[in-house]
């Protein structure tokens, strides 16, 4: 795209020509063109919109949300394949630029349908739907693994088997290096199998994406802590890429914290799938209890979701932020997301099960009450004048057995960093490569949530390609 707006200053200009009495005295070109800035200010009147914005992946600056496919799915012609009824071409169209739509299709929010174009005027076209039957079709049908590397291939290490990592390994393995994985959890897959609970993604999705990689000659070290093991894979490696994911989760420092039952929001949801995994009773159990969800995002709608799942009593959220209004400022700069009221699966379940949307909007959690055991929440309204206030007179306790801290996450675990060589300076470079390589030391690369904090499936595993690429280009 050219200049933004650019369009609304530079007027349309035409090259010149020859007169026509000096024209047609000879066989030369008649045109006389600009000059090379003169062209340069005409193109940068271009919009892109001959380029469908669905597949435009992008943090817009006055927008600072995902725009469009990060993958940069070939959505408009994977669409015509599909109405066509050529399945296959179709999914061979959609992993060209996604090697995962069984992941994506099943979890990805979708930052395409925001994107398109119909959904100016009208319901935007079911892309993320669409995705999801191919990629269903084309397991149906039976998947194929990848030719394993031979064993005089570079090898590249992988310290992190979550969408980047397996992005990673998958388009690594294609281009001919072998791959050893490394991930500290018992199984592969990251957020996919320990963070997004199953009934947004069975695990066993997961699992036979993982056994075709294995077929395909990728090799998983599971319950293997790469900070532990970095000189080792440092020797054995060409190339380390850490794609560790952003984990390290935002805490509240108030009183009562240290108090038994107030977990974070991952350690619930992980042991609430290993759980499931291992045919056992969860550790952390909503059962019967009042359970509080600290956080609006998408990991707090999972955990009230999950807490309903294990028959709590009630749940409540609580969010600083406030209620947004139930309809559209149609002034929105299009295609920013539409701040309005919506609900997520576990808000709509909620509502249906117990009778209310859990949410209390406007609110901070300001302390836990108990003694060795949580038993009560302490909330305060909040008022906004363009900054946030708490509002006298308004502290209250609520009952809680359970609290779960979903407030976000701050970014990826330092010592790993640490124990491969990379400073800090390195590290905020946010390059994929942090450290060149030398004689009997492996080059270290960064991708996905470790490298960008958090962000979704669908952009981990485009980073992880993206990082694939710089890796085969200097080791392949
Ligand atoms: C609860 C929750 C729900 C989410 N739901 C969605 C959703 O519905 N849709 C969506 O698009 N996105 C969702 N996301 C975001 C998405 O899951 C992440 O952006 C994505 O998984 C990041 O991928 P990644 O590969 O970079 O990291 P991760 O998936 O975090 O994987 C990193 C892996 O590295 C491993 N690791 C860490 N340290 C070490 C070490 N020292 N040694 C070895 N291994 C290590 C970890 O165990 C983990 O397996 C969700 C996130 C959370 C937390
Ligand atoms: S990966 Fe996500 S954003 Fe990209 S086309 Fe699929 S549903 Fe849309």
């Amino acid at each position: 795209m050219g200049r933004t707006g650019a369009y609304l200053q530079v007027e349309r200009r035409e090259h010149d020509v020859r007169p026509a009495c000096e024209a047609v005295a000879d066989y030369d070109e008649f045109a006389l063109p600009l000059s090379a800035d003169e062209q340069r200010e005409q193109a940068s009147r271009c919009m892109n919109c001959g380029v469908a914005f669905c597949q435009s992946g992008g943090i817009f600056d006055d927008i600072a949300a995902m725009v469009g496919c990060p993958l940069h799915n070939l959505v408009p012609e994977v669409n015509d394949l599909l109405y066509r009824g050529r399945f296959d071409e179709a999914y061979d169209r959609l992993i060209l630029t996604n090697p995962f739509p069984e992941f994506t299709g099943r979890v990805c929010p979708a930052p395409c349908e925001l994107a398109c174009n119909l959904g100016l005027h009208d319901d935007a076209v079911t892309i993320h739907d669409n995705e999801r039957l191919l990629s269903d079709l084309a397991w149906e049908r039976g998947m194929q693994p990848l030719a394993p590397a031979p064993s005089t291939a570079p090898l590249v290490s992988i310290v992190g088997s979550g969408p980047a990592g397996l992005a990673l390994a998958w388009e690594l393995t294609r281009r001919g290096m072998r791959v050893r994985v490394y991930e500290k959890d018992e199984r592969p897959g990251g957020l996919l199998v320990y963070g997004i609970p199953s009934m947004k993604l069975s695990k066993q999705i997961v699992r036979r994406r993982v056994e075709l990689m294995e077929r395909s000659g990728i090799d998983f070290v599971c319950n293997a802590d790469a900070t532990q093991l970095a000189s080792q894979i440092l020797a054995e490696s060409d190339a380390v890429v850490l794609a560790a994911g952003a984990g390290v989760p935002r805490d509240v420092a108030i009183e009562g914290r240290e108090l038994a039952g107030v977990h974070f929001a991952l350690a619930y949801l992980g042991e609430v799938t290993r759980a499931q995994l291992e045919g056992r009773e969860a550790a952390i159990d909503a059962a019967g209890k009042d359970v509080v969800v600290i956080g609006g995002g998408d990991t707090g709608v999972d955990c009230v979701a999950c807490a309903l799942r294990q028959g709590a009593r009630s749940v409540t959220q609580v969010i600083r932020a406030q209620r947004p209004p139930a309809s559209c400022d149609t002034h929105e700069l299009w295609p920013a997301p539409r701040k309005v009221y919506e609900q997520g699966y576990g808000q709509r379940e909620a509502e249906e099960l117990l009778g209310d949307d859990p949410r209390l909007w406007s609110t901070d959690t300001i302390g836990f009450a108990g003694s060795g055991h949580v038993e009560a929440v302490r909330i305060q309204e909040l008022s906004y004048d363009g900054e946030r206030h708490l509002v006298e007179g308004t502290q209250r306790e609520i009952p809680a057995q359970l609290v779960l801290i979903a407030k976000g996450f701050l970014g990826a675990e330092p010592a790993l960093f640490e124990a491969f060589g990379v400073g800090e300076a390195e590290h905020e470079a946010n390059a994929h490569l942090l450290c060149a390589g030398d004689e009997g030391r492996a080059a270290v690369y960064a991708a996905g949530d470790a490298r960008m904090g958090a962000t979704l499936v669908a952009t981990a595993i485009a980073d992880g390609l993206a990082c694939a690429n710089e890796i085969a280009a200097t080791h392949a």
